[in-house]
């Protein structure tokens, strides 16, 4: 039986759960949460349950990047897949891709299992915000469900998160060795164009997928469904083009704080990631 909880002001038991992404801040996290960074054991939480929330429409490397941490927690990780998938809810939005404006997709195929999955049960919901980030996300705001924020609270930033993967010999996630930033779907349009041409090059046949989605009516301004604010995908069949973004994307960039590899190829500073919570950290 878990114990009563002081955040929800009764003695009924309480879940502690983790959403992890297979991306770099949740799995930080997650080893935080498991007492596994030194100095920082008290963090430690029994009875977490880990979730991953499958749209299937992920990465080949966050599958086995979400095994290994698997193993390196010593702790099951559920997933769990939404009833309908992303293009049952393709069609249910008229052919409208989703965009930061309108995250249909993390509602539908992150969001909702979660909800459902924990039902009414009171939930502590540890989310992989980092200290030098200063937004909120995407959260659920079911009265039953509370957030922490463990990296915020531990004062971990970004240099912090690599140094916990690095020091528990999980280190990063193997996409980003190609360029890809953060976790979640092939076609997430959180992507800079740097990482589209990056996954075109690494992956063409995915690429091609995301092209089959977008659909562009030239006399119909209000229905360009296209994943880049810059155009259709088919722009980058260009080779020129694909060229001229990556040589940008690897011209220094001022005085960037963020001399990693990976800031430095996509141009995705520590501070610039705009990146969904709920899907990608
Ligand atoms: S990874 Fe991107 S496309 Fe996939 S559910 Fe999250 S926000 Fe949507």
């Amino acid at each position: 039986m878990k114990p009563p909880d002081p955040n929800f002001g009764s003695d009924e038991p309480v879940r502690h759960v983790l959403n992890v992404s297979g991306g770099k801040d949740s799995s930080a996290m997650a080893l935080l949460m498991a007492g596994r960074v030194r100095g920082l054991e008290h963090f430690r939480q029994d009875g977490m349950e880990y979730l991953f929330c499958d749209t299937q429409k992920e990465l080949p490397e966050t599958y086995e990047y979400l095994a290994r941490l698997e193993a390196e927690l010593g702790s099951k990780i559920t997933y769990l897949n939404a009833k309908a998938g992303f293009d049952h809810w393709h069609k249910v939005f008229g052919g409208y891709l989703p965009s930061p404006q309108n995250r249909w997709c993390t509602k539908m195929l992150k969001l909702k299992p979660f909800e459902a999955h924990v039902g009414d049960d009171p939930v502590i919901s540890y989310v992989g915000l980092r200290a030098d980030e200063d937004r909120i996300g995407y959260i659920s705001t079911k009265p039953n469900i509370k957030t922490r924020y463990p990296l915020r609270e531990a004062g971990i930033n970004y240099q912090g998160v690599i140094r916990i993967l690095e020091d528990s010999g999980l280190g990063l996630p193997t996409f980003m060795k190609w360029g890809r930033t953060n976790s979640g779907c092939t076609f997430c349009f959180f992507q800079t164009p740097f990482e589209w041409v990056r996954l075109y090059e690494t992956y063409p046949d995915k690429f091609e997928e995301a092209m089959k989605y977008e659909s562009t009516d030239p006399n119909d301004p209000n229905k360009q469904f296209t994943w880049m604010q810059e155009g259709p995908l088919s722009i980058l069949l260009d080779p020129a083009r694909r060229r001229n973004i990556l040589t940008a994307a690897v011209k220094p960039r001022g005085r960037s704080k963020d001399r990693t590899l990976v800031g430095a190829l996509t141009g995705n500073s520590a501070s610039q990631n705009e990146a969904c919570l709920m899907c990608q950290k």
